[in-house]
């Protein structure tokens, strides 16, 4: 082409990144690359490899390891052996290690730029601008958390040996969003990329030598996903933190529940990018390149729905099909590419299948005229129209350069198609009305709300999903506490175990891994057969003491109701009396009470003020009446009456603190590179199930109930099973107490049978569980329905009369989801 020709059609010529360097450094470790254990590369124990392929062209670019348990073995060794120097490293050393880890990436930038667009397809501009910048950023940040570790964390332990699993859409990204925080926390790592992206993991151990890290406090076993199971299975894993596919995250859930390992999960979405009508359309079009066509649109939080206000549709799909047209698919090492090739041919045939279904189903596909290179991995950017919200393409996260557009006609209609999701993890608002896009942006059910903006994302700032997107966050203040023990858990766990925990006086207290223990409820037909005709003149209890002959019923929405089953279970007192009746619950109950919960949802957004006066006025009426608690709470329990009237008014006090808190635990805005706001709102989770153990009833019950509902949550709460009255006692105190109908709901009954049924709902957003492992196992299987949160408060078991494990901002924090909100500014 001549230079007049050029000129003629101002098209841009090849830019090509050279591919030397990383081909020099592949030929280096021709024809495999090792394992990274112990600070040392080795060859796999079994000697099994795979290809490594260059999704640009189908050619292999070098072999990698398939570790297998021996060497996952090896690997969790090396950590767990590190671990015992590496928590104890003073922070500041630990952030010298980090801080080097950041340069070392900065100062061999383009080697690892080159070498993940080869290996992933993405293209240079991309893994040169963003994602190694953002890696380095990473490591600098957490940099600074390790130096501030004592300060900001006192007394806080890392949570031990970390298995990170990764996919392979930003692998050395992915790598830093774990690696970072973990060692800065003191926690050491063994990290398995994925398969098809594993070469900068490799490179970067090699950075970690020369960086000198210690041995074992990194380590990297490659492999497929069975790879990555062995790793979740290893019993010396003390934490799972994935990314990845919300099928594999339910695998890890069924796999570890019960185990006690921590869990972090960041999973799928299918984000919203929601344009009003009076956005700026140039601008929008930009930020839909951005939000689908970035990393050729595998990125979870793509923006993948495009909600366009009925008014400006017509015109907005013009200009975006105008702009595809100029869209640059090709060569991933070519600087004037726009989207690379897709990761691999199984990834391919995917987006090619949900293509197909989607024109199947009645959409209307639109691509460019150009046709794509064809020697490699690629498909062009993709439009659909004419999309019914329920649809496949819709609904499942097609993880390639695809959008599917909908429209709306009010911003109500926006946000209920917005949240038509079972996913949460981002979204996009674009209009000129500020106030109405924050006001959408508070509505939208997802961890990070892009306004004016897409795709943005920072160390400083927390990222991660609500809803079936998974749980916990990465990134910023948020996301150190994912790799953290509270100081009393630290101290619990190096304690003897249960009899150095404080039982109840009577000594009733649980054990921390006993089973159901019923003997304290039992069914009306057990207690009538064993004691003729129940309770009889001669059971009554001795002088000085109040009969307690009470038959609460549940309490839903406001109002006491029959159980669904007809079933009362007969309470007794530890010395075998009679002391009253409560309802035996059912999956019936529950859901009603889910029901209700979620009617009383106005509660979130009552003001915290409002919501601290109730929780105020609710310990005032307690106290009121507090000799008629104590005196019931001492014949149930069977503790001296110092004992449960000290036990009223530690009830008395939480309720107070968490008065206090209801309107003290602030977001923050974090400090991000955004010229503009990043704020991180703390929401309510929604729906939560609260399963109380058996120590101390009443205080245990407050406890669970007053956090969650300090933050705004509604709850359906299943009072201790043993002495369930302590609880149901509380109905005319939260009936005198202006608690809207329905923010506590309180099923009695077993246990486990009730734990169940709140884990399965899937209305439920989250459950808490303070029962034995036995219990906790079964709720954490049963929440992978959904991936509710779930919080084990068993593991070691609490004295809720202390504080510090009583109460605080992890109750806090568990009871609400932080929402990153980016809100640029300027002209
Ligand atoms: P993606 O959709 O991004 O490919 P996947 O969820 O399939 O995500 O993979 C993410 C990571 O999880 C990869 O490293 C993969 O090898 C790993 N993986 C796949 N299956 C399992 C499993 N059963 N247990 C643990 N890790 C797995």
């Amino acid at each position: 082409m001549s230079v007049a020709e050029i000129f003629q059609s101002m098209a841009y010529g090849p830019a090509p990144e050279s591919a030397a360097p990383a081909q020099e450094w592949l030929e280096a470790h021709a024809p495999a690359l090792p394992l990274f254990i112990n600070n040392r590369m080795v060859t796999p124990r079994e000697a099994t490899y795979f290809d490594s392929v260059n999704p640009a062209t189908g050619q292999p670019l070098i072999k990698v390891a398939q570790a297998g348990t021996a060497d996952v073995e090896d690997a969790v060794r090396a950590a767990r052996e590190a671990l015992k120097d590496w928590k104890r490293t003073p922070g500041h050393l630990r952030a010298r290690y980090l801080y080097g880890l950041a340069r070392q990436v900065q100062k061999h930038a383009r080697l690892l730029a080159v070498l993940e667009s080869m290996d992933n397809g993405k293209p240079i501009r991309e893994s040169r601008d963003i994602d190694i910048p953002l890696v380095a950023r990473h490591f600098y940040h957490h940099a600074g958390w390790a130096q501030l570790m004592d300060e900001e964390f006192p007394g806080h332990e890392p949570v031990g040996v970390v298995g990170a699993i990764i996919p392979w859409n930003f692998p050395l990204l992915m790598l830093a969003w774990k690696v970072a925080p973990a060692l800065a926390t003191g926690n050491t790592v063994v990290l398995k990329p994925a398969e098809f992206t594993s070469l900068t993991a490799i490179l970067f151990c090699e950075l970690a030598q020369r960086a000198g890290l210690p041995p074992g406090v990194l380590n990297v076993v490659t492999g497929d996903g069975q790879t990555g199971a062995l790793l979740v299975e290893h019993p010396g894993v003390d934490k799972i933190a994935f990314t990845g596919s919300t099928e594999v995250g339910r695998l890890i859930r069924r796999a570890t529940a019960g185990s006690g390992k921590c869990l972090s999960l960041e999973l799928g979405g299918k984000s919203p990018f929601v344009v009003f009508d009076d956005a700026d359309l140039d601008s929008v079009v930009e930020g839909v390149v951005d939000a689908i066509w970035f990393n050729q649109g595998q990125v979870c939080c793509a923006g993948s729905r495009l909600l366009v206000q009925e008014g400006v549709a017509p015109r907005l799909l013009e200009r975006l099909r105008a702009r595809m047209e100029h869209l640059r698919v090709g060569d991933p090492l070519d600087k004037a590419i726009d989207i690379g090739a897709i990761v691999a041919p199984v990834q391919l045939e995917k987006i090619r299948r949900l293509v197909e279904q989607g024109r199947a189903e009645g959409a209307t596909p639109w691509q460019p005229s150009w046709a794509c290179p064809t020697d490699g991995y690629f498909f062009p950017p993709t439009l659909f129209t004419d999309v019914a919200p329920a649809s496949t393409i819709a609904q499942v996260e097609i993880f390639g350069p695809v959008i599917a557009a909908m429209t709306f006609r009010t911003k109500s209609e926006a946000v209920a198609l917005a949240n038509n999701t079972p996913y949460g993890l981002a979204a996009s608002v674009w209009s000129e009305n500020i106030n109405m896009a924050l006001d959408v942006a508070r509505a939208i059910k997802a961890g990070t709300v892009w306004i004016n903006s897409t795709n943005l994302f920072d160390a400083a700032s927390g990222f991660g999903g609500y809803r079936e997107s998974g749980f916990g966050r990465e990134g910023g203040r948020e996301g150190l506490h994912e790799y953290l023990r509270e100081p009393w858990e630290a101290q619990g766990t190096e304690a003897a175990g249960s009899e150095t925990l404080p039982l109840a006086a009577n000594g009733h207290g649980e054990a921390p891994s006993s089973g159901v223990d019923a003997t304290a409820t039992a069914p009306l037909a057990e207690a009538d057969g064993a004691r003729g005709n129940g309770h009889s003149s001669d059971e009554l209890p001795p002088l000085g003491l109040p009969a307690i002959d009470r038959t609460p019923k549940m309490f839903i929405g406001g109002k006491q109701a029959r159980p669904d089953s007809g079933y009362s279970r007969t309470v007794l007192a530890p010395d075998g009396r009679y002391l009253g009746e409560v309802g035996e619950g059912n999956r019936k109950d529950i859901r009603n009470a889910v029901e209700a919960a979620h009617a009383a949802s106005g509660w979130a957004t009552a003001t915290a003020h409002n919501r601290a006066q109730i929780l105020y006025y609710i310990a005032e009426n307690l106290s009121t009446r507090g000799q008629e608690f104590a005196a019931r709470l001492a014949t149930m329990t069977g503790q001296p009456l110092a004992e449960a009237e000290r036990e009223l008014e530690a009830t008395i006090e939480r309720l107070f603190c968490y008065g206090g808190w209801a309107d003290k635990y602030d977001g923050s805005v974090h400090a991000t590179p955004l010229r503009g706001l990043t704020i991180a709102a703390h929401e309510p989770i929604g729906v939560m199930g609260l399963i109380c153990d058996d120590r101390q009833p009443l205080l245990g019950f407050v406890s669970l109930v007053a956090p969650a509902i300090a933050m705004g949550n509604t709850v359906v709460a299943v009072p201790s099973e043993r002495y369930p009255l302590a609880a149901t006692d509380l109905y005319q105190v939260f009936e005198t107490s202006d608690l809207p109908p329905g923010v506590v709901n309180i099923v009695t009954g077993a246990r486990e049978t009730l734990a169940r049924v709140l884990a399965e709902h899937d209305d439920v957003d989250a459950v808490w569980y303070a029962g034995p492992d036995s219990g906790a196992r079964q709720v954490e299987l049963a929440s992978a329905g959904n991936m509710k949160r779930t919080w084990m408060l068993n593991r070691p078991p609490r004295d809720w009369r202390d504080p510090a494990q009583g109460q605080g901002r992890s109750f806090l924090r568990e009871a609400t989801q932080v929402k990153n909100i980016w809100v640029p500014y300027g002209d």
